[in-house]
């Protein structure tokens, strides 16, 4: 009889309800006040949770060696859920590659971090990526305060990526559509490069466009197997050396043969 009675409950606190003539607006806003706060409160502990998984990601990442301060503060604030798809979102902070579309991925975040820190980003430089992807590289280096600019071969990637980036706040990152095997000679020479693709060589316009003194690093071997990271540093004397990081795995360096710079 218990359950009667509840159900005798709503029936009748229903019937007092319907005795009282509520303007349409009252009772929209009498739902919200209800609604609100509980969805709100929900958005706020998501939130958190993900703030305490971006912290332990990035405590995993210098205990595996990253020292960096700007690139660690970095990895703590930028907050990787939002590069991630809905469907892979609560493996965002996993130290792990996960899908984007197209066939393609926002990278492991101690690939980032260690890339990051290899460029030694300062807000006074300028840096370029190839391959923005998921727009994450390029939030990580405008985090440290670097004055990034990030090119992408699948226009869909592109634009995606461009409007979540504004969403965010991230002004100091302008990105277009292209072939990163051209650089962006409008905006050259850059600090430091960056690139997040597989090439097979490293690209001669990419070192061009490289300030004496600068920094560049990028992936390089088969494309579909495992290739080198390599350090690329250009003297005052424009004399470039380069030097073998570790074996890494990323997706091929694309060619839009129609495109030109
Ligand atoms: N940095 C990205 C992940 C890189 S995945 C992130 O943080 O999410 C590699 C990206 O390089 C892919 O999005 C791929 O489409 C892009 N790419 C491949 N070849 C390219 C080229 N020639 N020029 C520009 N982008 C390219």
């Amino acid at each position: 009889m218990t359950k009667l009675s509840g159900s005798e409950n709503v029936v009748g606190s229903w019937r007092i309800m319907r005795s009282i003539r509520f303007h349409p607006c009252t009772t929209l806003l009498l739902a919200g006040l209800v609604l609100c706060p509980q969805t709100a409160s929900g958005q706020r502990s998501r939130e958190a949770e993900y703030r305490e998984q971006r912290l332990a990601m990035a405590a995993l990442i210098r205990r595996y060696g990253v020292e960096d301060a700007r690139t660690l503060h970095a990895m703590e604030t930028v907050p990787r859920h939002e590069f991630v798809p809905e469907e892979h979102r609560s493996r965002a902070y996993g130290d792990h590659p996960r899908p984007i579309g197209y066939g393609q991925t926002i990278s492991q975040p101690y690939i980032v971090a260690y890339m990051t820190e290899m460029l030694h980003p300062t807000p006074d430089m300028k840096v370029l990526e190839v391959g923005t992807g998921s727009g994450y590289q390029a939030a990580v280096l405008a985090q440290t305060g670097a004055e990034v600019y990030t090119v992408e071969i699948f226009e869909a990637l592109a634009t995606s990526a461009g409007e979540r980036l504004k969403r965010l706040g991230f002004d100091n990152v302008t990105n277009r559509h292209g072939d990163g095997h051209f650089g962006w000679p409008d905006a050259a020479p850059f600090d430091a490069i960056i690139v997040t693709a597989a090439a097979g060589h490293i690209p001669p316009m990419l070192i061009q466009q490289l300030k004496p003194g600068g920094r560049m690093i990028i992936p390089v071997g088969s494309v579909y197997g495992v290739q080198n990271l390599i350090f690329v540093e250009k003297d005052s004397n424009g004399k470039v050396r380069t030097r073998n990081l570790l074996p890494v795995r990323f997706v091929p360096m694309l060619s839009d043969l129609r495109r030109t710079p």
